[in-house]
């Protein structure tokens, strides 16, 4: 066996711990005589895998009782609607901050069951920063606040979670949940795909506070109806089975490294090894305002393009793999998710180091 160095944006590399595990009860769930993908939803087995899941996941994250936990399906891009179906609440609209691409779908989807106000954008500077908080033009009588708090394709994060007043901030987390600690009672809702720091694609994780649901709008799908989803406990249809399952792994195996503490810190040592290094020569280059880089997702490119394809080559040859920027920023884009170790960031280092040595 010979595993790559995985820097993928998403799907992504998982902990190996956490795959030898699925491996090993892959035939025989813990003596149950089935694999967890053959299971009924509705035995007792897969009942207790669902239900730990949510407990681990509520001890690691540090949920607050009055939040519902739900594990949906359709990704963030469903979310983009069923946020403003569910949130809405008979009001005119909501406020949007864009920091990157996401952010702006998530907004052009508002748009068609509501007025999706951008109340702040940095967009005409290419999503290179955070909008300063004192220029947001927010409205008081918006149904939320939507953030993206890391912009995946961009490499923007939010360091802070900006305070919004009384209005509820809701959150896409898909590639940054569970990525260090945050204080989830400033939130009103958070959710996010299980494909990058989580687990297998398939389960949307969304975190919502109590009195923020159950005012669904009329048209909103029964499956997609925040209160019947957490009413049913996440089983108002057949859901994402085995996602779920190695989401669940993978709470444990993060309480198991010392919880979210120690993975922040870890994540905050991965990215530092690599933008200290950027900064440091001339070759590479990331244009994100320092104060905002993403801790996950570095974008950075070379001096000219057509050298890409042979940084790829060599990465690939150093087992490197996933390093092929989005094509909406170009270069090269490093995901550095929590099962990333610092191990293999030092080997892209290196490889980076080399490259320039070789051909800079
Ligand atoms: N939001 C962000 C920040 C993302 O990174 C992604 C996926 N890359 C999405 C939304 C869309 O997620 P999904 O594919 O789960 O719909």
């Amino acid at each position: 066996m010979k595993r790559i160095i995985n820097f993928s944006a998403g799907p992504a590399t998982l902990p190996l711990t956490v795959l030898q595990q699925v491996q090993e009860e892959l035939l025989d769930w813990r003596g149950s005589g089935m694999s967890v993908m053959e299971m009924s939803h509705r035995d007792k087995e897969f009942m207790s895998i669902a239900a730990e899941a949510e407990k681990d996941l509520r001890e690691v994250a540090g949920i607050p009782a009055n939040y519902k936990v739900l594990f949906m399906q359709g990704g963030a891009t469903a979310q983009f609607s069923l946020i403003p179906l569910n949130l809405l609440r008979g009001k005119a609209g909501a406020d949007y901050v864009l920091t990157g691409d996401w952010g702006k779908k998530a907004a052009k989807e508002c748009g068609k069951y509501g007025k999706a106000n951008v109340a702040a954008s940095s967009e005409s500077e290419k999503f290179t920063k955070v909008p300063d908080r004192a220029s947001w033009k927010l409205d008081p009588d918006a149904a939320y606040v939507h953030i993206t708090t890391n912009e995946t394709i961009h490499g923007v994060q939010f360091q802070d979670t900006p305070d919004t007043g009384g209005v509820p901030l809701v959150a896409d987390m898909s590639s940054d949940i569970l990525s260090r600690p945050i204080d989830i009672s400033k939130f009103g809702l958070i959710y996010g795909g299980a494909q990058k720091n989580i687990g297998p694609a398939g389960v949307t994780i969304v975190i919502v506070r109590d009195d923020l649901i159950g005012q669904a709008a009329a048209m909103t799908p029964g499956v997609f109806d925040y209160k019947a989803v957490a009413d049913n406990e996440s089983m108002l249809n057949t859901p994402a089975c085995f996602s779920w399952y190695v989401s669940g792994l993978v709470f444990k195996w993060i309480k198991n490294e010392g919880g979210l503490a120690a993975i922040g810190a870890r994540n905050q040592r991965k990215s530092s090894l690599l933008y200290d290094y950027i900064d440091a020569q001339d070759f590479y280059k990331n244009p994100v305002a320092k104060k905002d880089r993403s801790w996950m997702n570095v974008p950075f490119t070379l001096p000219n393009p057509e050298l890409d394809a042979e940084f790829l080559k060599g990465a690939k040859a150093a087992s490197l793999s996933g390093l092929k920027g989005h094509r909406a920023v170009g270069g090269m884009r490093a995901s550095l998710y929590n099962a990333m170790t610092e191990a293999g960031v030092a080997t892209l280092v290196d490889y980076m180091k080399e490259f320039v040595r070789t051909r800079g």
